[in-house]
């Protein structure tokens, strides 16, 4: 069975049936049972206290500290825990901190969560993040300039110009990531500017118009010089810096004499699978450092590895 990546398993009901519904939010803001997590410079607040865990609010501290003026505040519901709305909130005020409260940026959440195994703490805060980032930067309407306001939850952003009214909805950008196989060969490449040791499966943001299949072609042969013939899905991740799924697959190379793109890779090579495994096995050095846990391209390369 392949491991989830870390950033997937969302663990609440997201209720959109009842997210449309701007009584049923108002009437969950103000609700006893709501819990608040609260993000500051885009860092969801901890409690470091036991492991790592969301330092929630409860509605009334939220009320305190912002005045309940939800149209002035970025915010949005999260999902359904049970019977209580979790939301999440951009609170730029100076907050009243216990010792074992603290913002935590969330690849460093990740990190340290994932070291103990899977958890979906890191899916929970990047799905608040990632629509906390959005409706913070569509303040305004992209078509005709006014004002937009919250609506669904948080889940659409509507322009005030009557004229206009356009919606505006979360966007996501896909990347394809890709473990291109020779035989018991992988090609991997080493980015500019990286440090030395470094290697990661190639990877590269999908155009408009293009299917998986060809933009893992496109990309390969951009950055590589390598044809690629057959390209299997393997898995996700949503990957919230700031708004990407990354979209993991194996591509079958039809060539193998590498020309790289040195505006993009300092390096790509052939690796092959004995050798690596033997990497894998001694944790990796100077020479070859191992993807984190936290990358996708670990899992390509764990599942690969694994495979006879
Ligand atoms: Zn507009």
């Amino acid at each position: 069975m392949m491991n989830r990546c870390i950033f997937s398993g969302f663990p609440l009901d997201p209720a959109d049936h009842f997210r449309a519904d701007a009584t049923w939010i108002s009437a969950r803001l103000a609700h006893d049972s709501s819990r608040f997590l609260l993000y500051g410079r885009g860092r969801p607040l901890m409690d470091i206290s036991e492991g790592l865990r969301p330092a929630y609010r409860s509605t009334a501290e939220v009320q305190d500290i912002t005045g309940g003026h939800w149209d002035q505040l970025d915010w949005t519901f999260i999902g359904l825990d049970g019977d209580a709305a979790i939301f999440a909130i951009v609170l730029n005020q100076k907050l009243e901190l216990s010792g074992h409260e603290k913002f935590i940026d969330l690849r460093s959440i990740a990190v340290q969560v994932s070291a103990e195994g899977f958890s979906a703490i890191p899916s929970l805060l990047g799905r608040g993040k990632m629509l906390l980032d959005w409706n913070g930067r569509r303040h305004f309407c992209s078509c005709c300039g006014h004002k937009t306001r919250t609506e669904n939850g948080g889940y659409v952003r509507k322009c005030t110009n009557e004229a206009c009214a356009a919606e505006h909805f979360p966007r996501t950008d896909p990347v394809v990531i890709m473990l291109v196989l020779q035989g018991d060969k992988c090609l991997l490449g080493r980015g500019v500017g990286w440090p030395e040791g470094n290697y990661s499966a190639l990877a590269g943001f999908m155009e408009p118009g293009e299917t998986i299949e060809e933009a893992t072609r496109r990309e390969v042969l951009e950055e590589a010089g390598v044809t690629v013939g057959e390209v299997t899905y393997i898995k996700s991740q949503p990957w919230p810096f700031p708004s990407s799924l990354m979209i993991g697959v194996q591509a079958k190379a039809l060539t193998t004499d590498i020309t790289t793109d040195t505006k993009e890779l300092e390096d790509a090579r052939w690796f092959d699978k004995a050798e690596l495994r033997q990497i894998f096995e001694t944790g990796g050095d100077d020479t070859f450092r191992i993807p984190p846990e936290i990358a996708i391209a670990r899992h390509l390369l764990e599942e690969w590895l694994q495979e006879g």
